[in-house]
């Protein structure tokens, strides 16, 4: 250990290798495999994920904006990269400059891209984005609006100094069980095809890459992988049910920095809120909620050690927790303790705190370093 970082996260590129390569063997031949690393590849690292993948033949990447698109080119990412969310206009020569491919949610958006592009004597390469039903971005195509929304798609597509290389739409419950569940995200992909078909019909516009399957999709509804997937959370090891055999990525490391015996009775921690009820054997440990440790989780949860699960006590501070040794006597000053990963896992810790692993994942803080080689607890 390098006794410099107080607490750091390690990252098994091997573990993003092996995922990367159990949801490529459920796809179809010739389906395209675009991996998610927005939000710094879920807290792993964009630029070291994006690497990896581009290393192991992935045909595209997204992000969610432009300077997150901007810092993988910046590292030399060739790969196509696409953009999932908003980029204003102003932008609009430096997306086709860096060759982006830029999410298109609404006519009037195309309009404006098409109108900077055209100017500067340029082609901007665009995916359609088609709200299905998850009623955030895309040209509203449900219900009533299917014939406007099909309009507008086309005339969007027809516009100058735009490729239309892509059509896509989300899917709100594709994770979630039952029923309901599941005819909403068939009532999903159905609307997605028959638009599809529309703008082809219609307009005799044809896009090359059609794509729904986010990793919930790509678990739970076969034929629905069109000519691209989309996972993220499935990369990092997580969103599987344990159908593909996925290894997590990221382990959240730290080590015991002071140990002191509490007398019984006494309170630790602000608030006071967790009162030893023996003489109590306590570690201090250097990892907080700015290091994305969620004070919610105060008291409720525990962490990995080499001779089992240490409960956590008292309020969860800025920089520093207290968990409880007492039971653990083979844990000394020093001794590596996981937050989650291998042997504590996200899943649960993401279930005590209320939210879900995507929300731990990426709540790990730019204070903690991330570290591309494994040393683990065994
Ligand atoms: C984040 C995101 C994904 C990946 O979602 P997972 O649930 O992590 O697979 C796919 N598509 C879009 C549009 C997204 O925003």
């Amino acid at each position: 250990m390098d006794l410099r970082k107080r607490t750091w996260a390690e990252i098994s590129l091997e573990n993003i290798e092996h995922n990367y390569r159990a949801i490529r063997a459920r796809l179809p031949e010739g389906c395209k495999f675009l991996g998610v690393v927005k939000a710094d590849a879920y807290g792993h690292g964009a630029v070291a994920v994006s690497k990896r993948l581009e290393a192991l033949g992935a045909e595209y990447l997204a992000v969610s904006c432009l300077d997150e698109a901007v810092e993988l080119r910046e590292a030399g990412i060739g790969t196509p990269i696409l953009i999932l969310g908003h980029t204003p206009w102003e932008y609009t020569g430096e997306l086709i400059a860096r060759d982006l491919t830029q999410t298109v949610t609404c006519e009037a958006k195309a309009r404006e891209y098409s109108k900077v592009a055209a100017a500067l004597g340029g082609t901007l390469r665009v995916h359609i984005k088609v709200d299905t039903g998850m009623s955030r971005l895309g040209f509203l195509c449900a219900g009533g609006h299917f014939d406007l929304g099909v309009e507008n798609i086309i005339s969007a597509c027809t516009l100058p100094g735009l490729d239309p290389e892509g059509i896509y739409t989300h899917f709100a419950l594709s994770d979630e069980e039952g029923e309901d569940a599941r005819a909403f995200t068939l009532g999903q992909f159905e609307l997605f095809m028959r638009v599809i078909e529309c703008v082809s019909k219609k307009g005799g516009v044809n896009f090359k890459i059609r794509h729904c399957a986010n990793s919930g999709a790509v678990v739970n509804y076969e034929g629905m992988c069109l000519d691209m997937v989309r996972p993220g959370l499935l990369l990092y090891g997580y969103g599987d049910g344990g159908k593909l055999g996925l290894r997590p990525c990221m382990s959240l490391m730290t080590h015991v920095s002071t140990i002191k015996y509490i007398d019984e009775g006494l309170p630790v921690s602000y608030g006071g809120v967790f009162t030893t009820p023996r003489r109590t054997r306590m570690g201090v440990i250097p990892i907080g909620y700015a290091d994305g440790l969620m004070r919610s989780l105060s008291n409720r949860c525990s962490f990995a050690t080499a001779s089992g699960m240490a409960p956590q006590r008292g309020r969860i501070c800025m920089d520093m927790c207290m968990i409880d040794l007492t039971d653990l006597p083979d844990v000394n000053l020093e001794s590596l303790i996981e937050i989650f990963g291998e042997h504590a896992s996200v899943e649960e810790l993401a279930r005590t705190a209320g939210t879900i692993p995507y929300e731990l994942l990426c709540s790990v803080s730019k204070r903690v370093p991330r570290v591309y080689a494994p040393s683990k607890i065994k």
